[in-house]
């Protein structure tokens, strides 16, 4: 399976600032056929990135999208629109859920919506501080799991990722702290099992788990070693290029 090391720029940017950047970053960066790098922009960057990035080196992530095609949903951008531009899209991120409301049952619709216009959801599931706190943490992560997926058939369950976040180790999270390798084990163990009982073994083996909470290139080799973890979400840290070149350059030494 390949490495995945995902750049989520959140509201950051404006659309030429993220084109000297992917500029940079195409010419920075070798092909390493055996690490998927994706970068998230704006949804605005996303067209004129698709124009000029590299698909051999780069793919592109939208941070989102809306579940219906067209209609009368003033200010929405839909997958239907984003096909053939992203190859990526997150669903499912806590700032989405906490900020702007989002539900499981929005959720599962966005991942459907992406499935059927051939972009990767990258669906991402996490518990916030205080589920931890009141040991939670195995419910929420099977109910946002199993809520995400509901409309995901069979033979779909290989165009998914998943990413794990707990919410209280995202950088931009009030005293954020960082995941211990052996708490983010437990919970991809946990991911593993959930998607083995509903898809069966052998399927779940192939769907990427990613990890993601205030990854930088310090941590990076570290969070990429432990078992059933296939890649990384990182917001912060991929704001800033030297720090993202070095974060694929350990995934490339790390998977090597
Ligand atoms: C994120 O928000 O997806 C994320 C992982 O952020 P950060 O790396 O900044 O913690």
């Amino acid at each position: 399976m390949k490495t995945y090391i995902v750049g989520n720029w959140k509201l950051n940017f404006t659309v030429g600032e993220a084109s000297i950047y992917l500029h940079k970053l195409l010419k920075t960066l070798p092909n390493y056929r055996d690490i998927e790098v994706v970068v998230a922009p704006s949804t605005i960057a996303l067209q004129p990135l698709s124009l000029q990035v590299d698909r051999h080196k780069i793919k592109l992530g939208a941070q989102n999208a809306f579940y219906r095609d067209y209609g009368a949903f003033t200010g929405e951008t839909s997958f239907s629109q984003l096909r053939g531009i992203a190859d990526y899209v997150i669903v499912g991120h806590s700032e989405r859920r906490y900020i702007f409301g989002e539900n499981d049952k929005m959720i599962q619709k966005k991942v459907a919506a992406a499935i059927r216009n051939k972009i990767m959801p990258i669906l991402c599931i996490g518990e916030t501080e205080s589920e931890r706190a009141f040991g939670e943490t195995t419910d929420v992560i099977r109910d946002q799991l199993i809520g995400g997926l509901t409309d995901v058939a069979d033979d779909d369950l290989s165009k998914v990722i998943i990413a794990y976040e707990p919410v209280w180790a995202i950088s931009s999270t009030k005293a954020a702290k960082l995941a211990t390798p052996d708490e983010i084990a437990e919970v991809v163990k946990l991911i593993r099992k959930t998607l083995a009982d509903i898809y069966g073994e052998k399927k779940s083996e192939n769907v990427p788990i990613l990890f993601g909470g205030s990854v930088g290139s310090a941590n990076a080799g570290a969070y990429l070693t432990i078992p059933g973890v296939n890649g990384l979400l990182i917001g912060g840290a991929s704001l800033i290029l030297s720090e993202f070149v070095d974060i694929i350059d350990t995934a490339k030494r790390v998977r090597s």
